[in-house]
């Protein structure tokens, strides 16, 4: 079968390997399609994650085999796969914080093989069902939407909070779409691409900024120029976040969603004299995950904006990474169809 082998730094190649097969507690999944997230644009950019291995976490396909004592499932269940395989045992696991698990630190495509392949073998615990109501072009989002229902669910804003969102990948967008089904007071989302600001416009924020015009942005909640009472930094430029202590306002919280790759340099006083809170979130819990797909089959959250191009896995080194990392790049989520 072919797979997408990641060896290192700028090397991806399609390469012919033999088709796993599912072990005890096992099933073979045909992958319909899998997303390419900023992280595996991260991991081609650098280097960083060992090599070599197969990369995407983001996967939705069918059961094509069944290893031995799996029950529930059965050939041609359609599913979408939660990646964590967290351990269940450690003190995070056990206090339900699954996400920032001590005993495990794979999942599928982090470390084992993801889905830029034909095949993949995954344990019965990531299998989640596929509802027929959603399309499969829809069926690898929930991660993404799972993290801003974690950074809701984690900050406590509740309806009548302002926001504002930096940043207008994947994860600022659907960002976007949750603030709106959360009842936040205003919104205002700020990315310098157009292509991005224009499919943002779709979801109604109360403006849309490609630059940081801090006054405007401060206002908008028309209640003073206090600032926002959240700020969700999803993009991981260091200009942003301190772009965010700047338009958060007193007391508020600034979500920090985007990665850095390096250390930032941020005025810390400025946090202490507004008394401001600064709040991490990584990925989601598999509820986060299970409600994001309740979501998008209520129609309540529209993953079709967002999925702006859908490629052969022949074609994922040249239309899918080397064109997820040029900054002028017109699409958010790319996914690749094995
Ligand atoms: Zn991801
Ligand atoms: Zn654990």
């Amino acid at each position: 079968m072919k797979a997408a082998l990641y060896e290192g730094k700028k090397q991806i190649r399609i390469v012919d390997i033999p088709k796993p097969a599912p072990q005890k507690g096992e099933v073979l999944v045909k992958v319909k399609y899998a997303g390419i997230c900023g992280s595996d644009l991260e991991f081609y950019k650098t280097g960083l994650w060992p090599a070599p291995c197969v990369l995407g976490h983001e996967i939705t396909g069918t059961i094509a085999e069944i290893g031995s004592e799996v029950k529930r499932w059965k050939i041609g269940d359609r599913v979408t796969i939660f990646p964590g395989l967290p351990c269940g045992k450690c003190f995070y696991c056990q206090r339900g914080n699954t996400n920032l698990c001590d005993g495990s630190f794979e999942g599928i495509g982090i470390g084992r093989n993801g889905g830029f392949e034909e095949f993949l073998v995954v344990p019965v615990q990531c299998l989640i069902s596929l509802p027929d109501v959603i399309p499969f072009k829809h069926g690898t989002v929930f991660d993404q939407i799972g993290t801003g229902l974690c950074a809701l669910r984690e900050v406590n804003f509740v309806a009548g909070n302002s926001a504002v969102v930096f940043g207008l990948g994947t994860i600022g967008q659907f960002m976007l779409q949750c603030l709106k089904i959360a009842g936040a007071s205003s919104i205002v989302v700020v990315d310098k691409n157009p292509y991005r600001l224009e499919i943002a416009k779709k979801f109604d924020p109360d403006y849309a900024l490609k630059k940081l015009f801090l006054t405007k942005i401060k206002r908008a909640n028309k209640r003073g120029a206090s600032g926002a009472d959240f700020v969700f930094e999803c993009s991981g430029a260091p200009v942003l976040v301190n772009a965010a202590l700047d338009v958060v306002c007193k007391g508020g919280t600034i979500v920090q969603i985007g990665l850095w790759d390096k250390p930032v340099e941020i005025n810390l006083l400025k946090y202490v004299i507004n008394q401001n809170r600064i709040q991490g979130i990584i990925s989601c819990i598999r509820q986060d995950y299970e409600f994001a797909i309740d979501l998008v089959a209520r129609k309540l959250i529209d993953p079709d904006p967002i999925v702006t191009k859908i490629i052969p896995l022949d074609d994922i080194v040249e239309e899918g990474f080397e064109c997820g990392i040029d900054p002028e790049i017109k699409d958010i989520k790319i996914l690749v169809e094995p």
